[in-house]
């Protein structure tokens, strides 16, 4: 879990989003979630901010904000600057 730990960081330097960016939700972001882009040929884990709701629901596909900048949850893309 360290890699999710050092990718929720990476997001809070960011702009973190106080609401779920999943494009129907209105609820507050409270964790971070391990997510797949559905973008052909991205294989990558992100890490996003969710709400409890959405982030429970693992497996179920998420239509998220295009406002969301994905973080590669990949230890060798966070840390290999
Ligand atoms: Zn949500």
């Amino acid at each position: 879990m360290r890699n999710l730990a050092r990718a929720l960081g990476e997001v809070r330097r960011q702009t973190i989003p106080n609401w779920c960016p999943e494009v129907n939700c209105v609820s507050k972001t409270e964790v971070g979630a391990h997510a797949r882009s559905a973008t052909p040929g991205d294989e990558r884990w992100y890490v996003v901010p969710l709400c409890r709701g959405h982030a429970s629901q693992v497996g179920q596909d998420l239509q998220i904000s295009d406002a969301i900048r994905l973080v590669s949850a990949d230890v060798s893309e966070t840390c290999g600057k």
